[in-house]
Formats: structure tokens, sequence, C-alpha cells
């Protein structure tokens, strides 16, 4: 189903740069339809964002692809997403052969990924809390992604990062910011790359931004 959009949505992205054929093969098999609410399906492989409730979205097929490229997923990799919302990054990187942890604030959104995850068959480790402060229990990680946006980079996920590995997030205001990859290249060091621009729903928390509702 949904050969035509899919192939279409791929060759805009390879289009606009992305060039790892691992990522571009996750995309392909990973079916985003089943992450979207059902009257939005149809839209599914169009390069948009959507909303998935809660005032929250599913990101845009392109940021899905830069800034799993950017993270340089190997099989058996550990890597953290905190921001789990759908469960559609987790589930790309679960098919890229990490083992993933993700973190999600909100309650409702947390039991729909947790529950689509049991459907699919995914064992991807889930949890309910302010992923802004990581997950120490499973740490160190190979690879971090943050999926809203930062005010800055938050202290603990650079410390829960191994040596060698990368930490991807936006960070910026609450209307525009740019991607970081970081690569910790020593116990406090880190080397960064900096992507022009995006736009992502706010990290809220102990280490983001402060909750105003
Ligand atoms: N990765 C998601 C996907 O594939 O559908 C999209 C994430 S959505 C753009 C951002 C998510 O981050 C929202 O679900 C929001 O509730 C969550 N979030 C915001 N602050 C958070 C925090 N401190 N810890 C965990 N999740 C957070």
């Amino acid at each position: 189903m949904y050969e035509n959009e899919k192939e279409k949505l791929l060759a805009e992205l390879v289009q606009q740069g992305i060039k790892d054929e691992k990522v571009l093969d996750a995309i392909r098999n990973v079916p985003r339809e089943l992450f979207v609410p059902e009257i939005l399906r149809h839209q599914a492989y169009k390069n948009v964002a959507l909303p998935i409730g809660k005032g929250q979205t599913i990101s845009q097929p392109l940021t899905v692809a830069i800034m799993t490229e950017a993270l340089k997923v190997e099989k058996g990799m550990k890597i953290l997403e905190v921001g789990t919302g759908s469960g559609y990054q987790a589930a790309i990187l679960d098919y890229l052969g990490a083992k993933v942890y993700t973190i999600e604030r909100d309650f409702d959104l947390f039991k729909e990924a947790r529950k689509r995850f049991q459907e699919l068959g995914l064992k991807i480790a889930t949890l309910c809390g302010d992923g802004t402060i990581g997950w120490n229990e499973f740490s160190p990680y190979d690879g971090i992604i943050v999926t809203a946006a930062a005010p800055d980079v938050p202290k603990p996920l650079k410390d829960q990062l191994s040596v060698g590995g990368r930490l991807v997030i936006p960070v910026g205001s609450k209307t525009t910011q740019i991607m970081h990859i970081l690569t910790k290249t020593g116990e406090n060091e880190f080397e960064v790359e900096k992507i022009p621009a995006f736009q992502f729903v706010p990290l809220i928390g102990l280490e983001g931004w402060k909750n105003e509702l």
C-alpha cells in the first residue's frame, strides 16, 4: 500500500540531500501510516509534520531522515530518544538495529506509543517522564536524539553519552532552532556541527523550557 506516495517521498528525500541508503530503506519499510491518526493516514507519505494529539506532532520525514543520518546508527548500538511522540522515530531506529530507549513526558502519548510498539512486536524500552534528565539507569548511550526544541543542550544528556557517541538535538528559541550534532571526543569534550533551520515543539522539563500551562 501507498507504494507510489512512498516512492515520491523517497525521491524527494534524496533530492533534499539524504544519502544514507539504510535510512532511506528504514523510511521505505516502517509504516508511517500506523503512527498517525486514522483520518490522516492518506497524508502519511507527504513530507510534512502531522498532528498526533495533545498539541504534538510526528516530525516531517525529511527531519527524521536528517536526524537519523546524523546519528550514524549501527546494529546493536544503544540509543536514547527524548520525545517518543507517536513512536515513529523510535521505530526507525529499531528498524536500523539499535536497542532503543525512549522517553515521553505526556502520559496519553506514552500509553499510545507503548501500545503501538506492542502491536507491531517492537522491543523498545519506554519511560514516561522528563527526558531532559535522561535515563541514567541504562547509560551510557552510543547515541542520543532529542525530538523537541531545547533552549540549550541538557547537561545530563551530555553526561549519559559514551565517548565517541553522538547527540542530535534542535537548540534555539521556541519558534526556530538549529540542529546541533555533538560528538563526544573526551570525558567533557565535544565537537559540534550545526544545521539550520528547524521548527520543533518545545522540550519541557527541568533542563528544558518551563511548563507555562
Ligand atoms: N519523535 C516523535 C515521533 O516520532 O512522533 C515526535 C516528537 S514530537 C515533535 C515532541 C515530543 O516531545 C512530544 O510528544 C512532547 O510531548 C515530547 N516532550 C517534550 N518535552 C519532553 C521531555 N522533557 N521529556 C520527554 N518528552 C518530551
